[in-house]
């Protein structure tokens, strides 16, 4: 791969979305498979999962709850596009 085909290839890769102080965007290369660049949480898993870390109040926030509003949310769309027969 020579370095021009390699430097289409950064300039096309999707920008983190990071808030900045300055009040735009971050605007770095976004890790691969993710939304953030290195600098801002892109390679952090994030926490560790399940009930012994975490601050749960009502379970709102918790994997499956988040997972069923994203499944009700594809679902209505799909019913609003009228797509779903
Ligand atoms: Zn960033």
């Amino acid at each position: 791969m020579n370095q021009d085909t390699r430097l289409n290839h950064l300039r096309g890769s999707p920008r983190c979305g990071a808030k900045t102080r300055a009040g735009g965007q971050c605007q770095c290369p976004a890790v691969r498979g993710r939304t953030r660049c290195r600098i801002h949480g892109g390679l952090s898993p994030g926490a560790p999962r399940g009930a012994g870390n975490g601050n749960f109040k009502d379970g709102y926030w918790t994997t499956e709850a988040t997972e069923e509003r994203k499944w009700v949310r594809r679902a209505l769309e799909r019913y609003a596009k009228g797509t779903d027969q």
